[in-house]
């Protein structure tokens, strides 16, 4: 419609008629560009080549739950496996607070200084619940999320801690292709999740704090004794006293514990990761054990038992959410838990009858 003030009887000023808002995307572009997806061979020869926006992509692939995604994943880690292996892979844990970003920072630095890259991967159990993790967070790690020869990865954020755990595991194969020759694993120390990171790590550290006296209460034994090294952070300024009181606690705590599978002693090492003091300490540790292990053979003996371990879980994990997602079986469960929770049934005949009918589904499914 014309301006009012555009009417020949006003004298004032023309008016002229605005310009048509524009739109906020370019016109041009047709939907969401979407790199290609790759073929199985290009994500082995990107990865094998140390192409970090490859190997970024292949984990996503390990991370998804389409089984489009899966099955190119699948054969990429199988292609990937001969080229895996040669790392150290390390497992660290401790209580949120405990330190673990700002040690996993300055560790990592200190390794990258000796040459190499590194991994820093996460297994948080958590990230589940609150849709990604914060574990293995970029902004975490501030320094080494600026070098080039660093690959940092958060926690996969879904399904049960077996799959988390088990698209962690996968990862270490494509990153040790890649040429990763030092992988960091972290967790937090609060749950279930250490031992699936212990069963796919060489070393395990656990983070200690010193507390208020009281320290060795707070933690829980299995962790204790899933311990390659114990270290005690934040060994700076007034703390100084308490974290070697701490130490010499653990220390004497260890004397209790039976011995290790490998028969290596854990030791215990005050260190601060924020004033980076001791790192060389915690790290000479670390090489004495590796240099340990190999020499007794234990090493190997390890990686192959760890082999075995992940292919039961695998097949545990793949059988029970085939299970669980049999519509039959979800049905029958549901009714089932009624019964029982009704006194109507035992808990032993319900879990038979929806075990039958998982089974004549499958012969179902074979016909
Ligand atoms: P995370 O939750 O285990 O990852 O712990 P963070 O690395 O985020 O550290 C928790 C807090 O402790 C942060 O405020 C850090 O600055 C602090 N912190 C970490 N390491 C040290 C240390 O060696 N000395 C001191 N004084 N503080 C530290």
């Amino acid at each position: 419609m014309e301006h009012p003030e555009n009417d020949s009887a006003y004298k004032g000023l023309q008016v002229n008629s605005g310009v048509g808002s524009q739109p906020i995307t370019n016109p041009y572009r047709k939907g969401r560009r979407r790199a290609p997806q790759l073929s199985v061979g290009e994500y082995v020869e990107g990865i094998l080549k140390g192409d970090v926006s490859v190997l970024g992509r292949a984990v996503t692939l390990v991370e998804s739950t389409a089984e489009s995604h899966q099955a190119i994943a699948q054969e990429v880690i199988e292609k990937c496996l001969p080229y895996s292996g040669k790392s150290r892979r390390i497992g660290i844990t401790g209580v949120p607070g405990a330190g673990k970003s700002t040690s996993i920072d300055v560790f990592g630095l200190h390794v990258l200084r000796r040459g190499g890259k590194l991994a820093v991967l996460a297994i948080d159990p958590s990230s589940e619940r609150t849709r990604g993790s914060i574990l293995g967070d970029k902004t975490r790690m501030e320094k080494l999320s600026q070098e080039k020869d660093a690959f940092i990865r958060p926690s996969p954020s879904a399904g049960s801690l077996g799959g988390v755990a088990r698209k962690t595991r996968e990862t270490i194969v494509l990153c040790e292709a890649a040429g990763y020759d030092n992988i960091f694993v972290e967790t937090v120390g609060v749950g279930q999740s250490e031992t699936s990171v212990h069963s796919m790590v060489d070393f395990f550290l656990l983070i200690q704090l010193a507390g208020t006296g009281d320290e060795l209460q707070g933690i829980k034994r299995g962790i204790m004794e899933m311990a390659d090294g114990i270290v005690i952070n934040k060994c700076d300024g007034d703390n100084v006293d308490r974290a070697k009181l701490a130490a010499s606690q653990f220390r004497n705590a260890l004397f209790l514990f039976p011995p290790t599978p490998s028969k290596w002693k854990p030791e215990v090492i005050t260190y601060s990761g924020y004033y980076e003091l001791g790192i060389d300490l915690v790290w000479d540790m670390i090489d004495r054990y590796f240099e340990y292990v190999q020499k007794t053979g234990y090493f190997e003996r390890k990686r192959n038992e760890q082999a075995k371990y992940w292919m039961i879980e695998t097949i545990d994990e793949q059988l029970r959410s085939n299970f669980y997602n049999t519509p039959a079986v979800r049905a029958l469960l549901e009714q089932k838990e009624l019964r029982v929770l009704n006194n109507e049934q035992s808990s032993f005949t319900a879990a038979k009858d929806v075990l039958d009918c998982y089974f004549r589904e499958l012969r179902r499914e074979d016909m």
